[in-house]
């Protein structure tokens, strides 16, 4: 895995792509971009093939191990890996530890296990559980176990620096684990960064796991609702001066995109695509205009709804990332779309739009159809890859700008 950064502007936004994905070295990603959202090797809601309706779609697959855990005997059984096993189509598979949509309940984590949830209840894993179900998925890229449990408002800064404290010594000794598996040859392993709100910490983590043989770093413990986003946008500001330029930064847990332009200008990468998805979920469709003024001074992000319900809650310390609509989408459950004859959005070139109206949808939700999860999946899942694509196009064009103003001063002197 190599990072080529093509361009750094706009302040801290790093354009470039992602190259030598996969066991072959094949695959590429442009950043800032995004990771396919999955349950189980799933995009909820699709196959396949109605998967494969959209273009441009990441060629990397986030697994999260929560859904997978317990199935480990049955993929050991299987002996041919994850990929296989889901039936995915060519795709560069990366497994993280935690289901970004599910909140995990805390207070199980050790100082040699962290806790997932399946289906079935809580899973236990030490570092030779959490390697052996890597050796059995055979991802391409994993990040390293973590204890990220410092999302809640009262945790103490003891418990902070424990975090991060265990955090090294997980990744110390699945590296360890890591370099005697022949089965994990080939294979990248992301190191975390914790540290919580406290910013000495957050720089201490960024500084220790740099000095690990890391292909890249997850940012943990920043999601939506663990903290405002100027202190959030503070600590990753000051974490991502630590990392060295040549490894690529995906941040955990944040989705909406005006965080992630925000997160973005701090020196983020890479992001999960499970938004979409908790839209879905609602009922609701994105709709956003992303026209990101190609302004040198500032890019900037139309929500052209008049709905503003958006804001996080950070109630009794408990994370809350469903049913709060945000002003990115509109709700189809409402009245006034039920004779509402256009397209979702206007041009989008989604199966959805091509073919629907949002009376349709509407309809489908209100009598609950399950096609309208799909539809709307579709939909929401193009709409959101487009907003990376305007995103990294509108980077381009800044520098563009800036480079044109640079060589007219130049050229004035
Ligand atoms: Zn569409």
């Amino acid at each position: 895995m190599k990072l080529e950064l093509s361009r750094v502007v706009q302040g801290g936004c790093r354009l470039g792509v992602l190259k030598g994905l996969g066991r072959s070295g094949q695959h590429s990603l442009e950043v800032p971009g995004c990771l396919l959202y999955t349950r189980c090797g799933t995009v909820p809601h699709l196959t396949q093939d109605t998967l494969h309706t959209l273009t441009n779609l990441p060629s990397v697959t986030q697994l999260t191990l929560s859904t997978i855990a317990e199935h480990q005997e049955v993929l050991e059984d299987f002996k041919d890996g994850f990929r296989k096993f889901a039936g995915l189509h060519d795709t560069v598979l990366y497994c993280s530890l935690h289901d970004p949509v599910t909140p995990c309940p805390a207070g199980h984590i050790t100082n040699k296990t962290v806790s997932v949830w399946g289906s079935g209840g809580r899973i236990e894993l030490t570092v030779a559980k959490f390697m052996a179900l890597q050796r059995t998925v055979r991802p391409d890229w994993y990040q390293s176990m973590a204890d990220g449990e410092t999302w809640q408002s009262n945790t103490s800064r003891k418990r902070v620096r424990k975090s991060v404290d265990r955090t090294l010594a997980h990744l110390d000794e699945c590296l360890l684990v890591h370099h005697k598996t022949q089965e994990l040859q080939g294979v990248a392993v992301f190191g975390v960064v914790e540290g919580g709100d406290i910013l000495e910490e957050r720089v201490r983590s960024a500084k220790e796991t740099a000095k690990r043989p890391v292909a890249g770093f997850c940012l943990d413990g920043l999601q939506t609702g663990s903290m405002d986003q100027a202190l959030r946008i503070q600590l990753i500001a000051a974490v991502t001066k630590e990392l060295p330029e040549g490894k690529p930064r995906l941040l955990q847990g944040v989705g909406r995109p005006d965080e992630v332009l925000a997160c973005v200008e701090a020196g983020v990468d890479l992001f999960e695509s499970f938004f979409p998805f908790q839209v879905t979920e609602r009922g609701c469709a994105l709709c956003f205009n992303f026209d990101i003024t190609p302004d040198p001074e500032r890019a900037v992000l139309e929500a052209d709804e008049e709905r503003d319900t958006a804001g996080e809650t950070h109630e009794n310390g408990e994370l809350n990332l469903d049913d709060q609509m945000t002003s990115f989408e509109i709700n189809l459950k409402d009245k006034r779309y039920q004779d509402d004859f256009r397209p979702l959005v206007e041009g989008c070139g989604c199966y959805c739009c091509r073919n629907h109206q949002r009376a349709y949808l509407h309809h489908l939700l209100v009598t609950n159809e399950l096609l309208a999860g799909v539809l709307l999946m579709l939909h929401n899942t193009a709409h959101y890859l487009a907003f990376f694509g305007a995103l990294r196009e509108a980077l381009q064009e800044i520098y563009h700008i800036k480079e044109a103003r640079r060589s007219q001063i130049e050229a004035a002197l």
